[in-house]
C-alpha cells in the first residue's frame, strides 16, 4: 500500500513536471530554431545585396576601363554620371591618378582629392578603402573600389540597411580568402567573431553568440550574422511564458489520469473502509431448502455493495481486497450485526431457521470476530442451531488454532460449515480432524451432474466421506431438478441455487416463509443443533 502510494507520488511529480520540462525544452529548442532561421534569412538577404552590389561595381569599372585611363572629358565624365545613375548601389564613379581622385560624375577637381594608402587589395587585383570622407559629399562615409586608375565609390547603408529586429544583432561583409571584414553593423567586433576557427562553415555556437554565415565563392563573398545570447535567452523566456500555462494544464490533465488510475488500483481498501462508515454494505439472503420437502430452512448471508458512485461490484473482487488490506474483520464485524439484527425476524417468521454467514481466514486466526459474534448472539438470544458459521477450507492454516475456535463455536450453538468443498487444497486428514457439522457441495460439483463430466465422479466420493464423517450437507449452485433429483436420491439432505431462489433482500426472503405456511414452520425441519 505504502509502495503503490509512493510510486503514485513519483507518477504524479513526474506528470506534472514531465510537460514543463519538455516545454521549457521545446521552448529554447524553437527559439534556436527560430533565430537560426531569422539570422539565416538576414545573412542571405546581405549576400543578395553584396552580389548585386560586387556586380554593379566591377560593371561600372569595366565600362569606364574602355576609355583612356586618367581620362575625364566630357564623354567619360558623362558614362560616369549615366553609370552612377543607371546602379542604385553606388554613389559615385570617378578617375584616380596618382592616388589622388581627378574627376567624377559631380566634375572635375582640379588639385585632385588625395585617397591616401588603400586599406586592401582583393586578388582581383581591386584596391579598397574603407571609411572614406569625400569634400564635396561631407556627412556620406563611402567605400571607394579602384582598378586601372577608375574608382567607384558605394554607400555601405545601401546594403546595410536591413530592417534588423534587435539592436543586438551584428551584421558583416566579409570578401576574400581569409575573409576580410569589409564592412560591419552591430554593436560586436565582426573581425573579432570571424576569427572564429569554422567561421567558414555552417551555423557556429559562439559561448555568447550565434554566428550564421553565407558564402558566395565565385564572388569571393561571405556575409555573416551574429546573434547575442542575451537576447536570445529573453526571447526563449518570452516562448516559454507562453508555453508554461499550456504545460501547466497538461500536466494538470496528466495527474488526473495518474490519479484516476491510481485511484482504481489504490482506493479498492479505502473505497471500502468509507463505503463501511457510509453503511453502503448490506445482506442478502439466499434459500437454503430441505431437499425432501422442499421447505427453505434456512439462508446463507452474502454481502452486498451498493456503491453511489460506480457499479455494483461484486464480493469475489471485493472480499478478496479486504482479506489483502486487513479489512476483512470489520466486514464481519458489520456482516454480524446485519445479522443479529435479521435473525430473530426471521426466526420470529419460522421456528428452527438457521442462517448462514462466511468467514475468512482472519476471521479464525484471531479471537475478536467470534468473540463478536457471540457476543452479538447473546444479546438478541439466539437458539441453538440458528447461526451457521461457513468457513472454507483454505482458511484453516492452523488446524489447531481453528479447532479451538470451532470448540468456541460449538461451545454455544453455532454451527460450522466448510464451504466451497472440494475446490480448496485441504487435506481430507485436517478436515477429519475438525469437528465439523456441514460439507457445502461446490457448485462446480452440482454442475457436472448435468453434464456428465468427470467432477460427477467425485461427487459420489464427496457425499459418501460426509456421510461417513456425519456431516450434513448443503449443495451449493442447484440450477435443475436433475440435479436436485440426483442428490435427494443420494442422501444429500439440502440444497441451495437459483432453482430455490436467488440471494434476496430479507423483505423477499420473509415474503417467501410466509407463503411455505405457518404448518410447515411448527413441523420444525430446521437443521439439528
Ligand atoms: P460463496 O460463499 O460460495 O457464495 C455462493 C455464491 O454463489 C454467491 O455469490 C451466490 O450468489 C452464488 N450462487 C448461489 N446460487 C447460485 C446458482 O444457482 N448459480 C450461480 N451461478 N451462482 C449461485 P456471491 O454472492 O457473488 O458471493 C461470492 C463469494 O463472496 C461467496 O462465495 C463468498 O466466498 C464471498 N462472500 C460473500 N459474502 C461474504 C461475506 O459476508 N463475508 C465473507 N467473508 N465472504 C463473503
Ligand atoms: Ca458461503
Ligand atoms: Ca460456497
Amino acid at each position: 500500500m505504502r509502495k503503490s502510494l509512493i510510486l503514485a507520488c513519483v507518477l504524479g511529480f513526474t506528470a506534472l513536471t514531465a510537460p514543463i520540462a519538455v516545454a521549457l525544452y521545446w521552448a529554447s529548442r524553437e527559439a534556436l530554431n527560430a533565430e537560426m532561421a531569422y539570422a539565416g534569412s538576414v545573412a542571405d538577404e546581405l549576400l543578395r545585396r553584396s552580389v548585386a552590389a560586387r556586380q554593379q561595381i566591377y560593371l561600372a569599372l569595366d565600362a569606364l576601363g574602355r576609355a583612356p585611363r586618367g581620362d575625364c572629358s566630357e564623354p567619360t565624365l558623362s558614362l560616369m554620371r549615366e553609370l552612377n545613375m543607371g546602379l542604385s548601389y553606388l554613389k559615385d564613379v570617378g578617375a584616380v591618378r596618382d592616388g589622388r581622385l581627378i574627376c567624377s560624375s559631380m566634375g572635375r577637381y582640379r588639385q585632385g582629392i588625395p585617397l591616401g594608402p588603400s586599406d586592401a587589395r582583393v586578388s582581383s587585383g581591386v584596391q579598397i578603402w574603407r571609411d572614406v570622407v569625400l569634400p564635396y559629399a561631407p556627412g556620406l562615409h563611402l567605400n571607394l573600389f579602384e582598378h586601372k586608375g577608375w574608382v567607384v565609390a558605394l554607400h555601405p547603408d545601401f546594403v546595410f540597411d536591413l530592417a534588423l529586429r534587435d539592436q543586438d544583432t551584428t551584421v558583416a561583409v566579409l570578401i576574400g580568402a581569409p575573409p576580410m571584414v569589409l564592412q560591419s553593423r552591430g554593436p560586436i567586433d565582426a573581425a573579432r567573431l570571424t576569427r572564429e576557427p569554422s567561421s567558414a562553415s555552417g551555423p557556429l555556437e559562439l559561448p555568447d553568440h550565434l554566428l550564421v554565415f553565407r558564402h558566395s565563392p565565385e564572388n569571393n563573398l561571405t556575409t555573416m550574422v551574429a546573434i547575442s545570447r542575451v537576447g536570445l535567452h529573453a526571447r526563449m523566456g518570452r516562448q516559454a511564458l507562453i508555453l508554461l500555462p499550456l504545460a501547466a494544464i497538461a500536466g494538470l490533465l496528466l495527474v488526473a489520469a495518474v490519479a484516476l488510475a491510481t485511484r482504481q488500483r489504490l482506493s479498492l481498501p479505502g473505497e471500502i473502509r468509507l463505503g463501511l462508515k457510509r453503511r453502503e454494505f448490506h445482506l442478502h439472503y439466499q434459500p437454503v431448502v430441505d431437499l425432501q420437502t422442499g421447505r427453505c430452512v434456512g439462508a446463507e448471508a452474502l454481502l452486498r455493495w451498493r456503491r453511489p458512485a460506480g457499479a455494483p461490484m461484486s464480493p469475489d473482487l471485493f472480499i478478496p481486497a479486504a482479506e489483502r488490506s486487513g479489512l476483512i474483520r470489520a466486514i464481519t464485524a458489520y456482516v454480524i450485526d446485519i445479522a443479529a439484527r435479521d435473525l430473530p425476524v426471521l426466526l420470529a417468521q419460522q421456528q428452527g431457521f438457521h442462517l448462514g454467514i462466511n468467514f475468512s481466514a482472519q476471521d479464525l486466526e484471531t479471537e475478536g470476530s467470534i468473540t463478536h459474534l457471540l457476543q452479538r448472539l447473546r444479546e438478541i438470544q439466539a437458539p441453538p442451531g440458528s447461526l451457521v458459521v461457513e468457513i472454507t477450507e483454505r482458511n484453516v492454516t492452523d488446524a489447531r488454532a481453528a479447532g479451538k475456535q470451532i470448540a468456541r463455536l460449538h461451545d454455544r450453538g453455532v454451527q460450522v460449515a466448510v464451504d466451497d468443498f472440494g475446490t480448496g487444497h485441504s487435506s481430507l486428514s485436517v478436515l477429519a480432524g475438525l469437528e465439523l457439522d456441514i460439507l457445502k457441495i461446490d457448485k462446480s460439483f452440482v454442475d457436472a451432474i448435468d453434464a456428465q463430466a468427470a467432477a460427477s465422479l467425485v461427487l459420489p466420493h464427496i457425499i459418501d466421506m460426509a456421510k461417513t464423517l456425519r456431516l450434513f450437507m448443503i449443495a451449493e449452485g442447484v440450477e435443475t431438478e436433475t440435479q436436485a433429483d440426483y442428490l435427494r436420491e443420494r442422501g444429500v439432505q439440502f440444497a441451495q441455487g437459483w432453482l430455490y431462489g436467488k440471494p434476496m433482500p430479507l423483505d423477499d426472503l420473509l415474503d417467501l416463509l410466509r407463503t411455505q405456511g405457518r404448518a410447515w414452520a411448527s413441523r420444525g425441519h430446521g437443521l439439528p443443533v
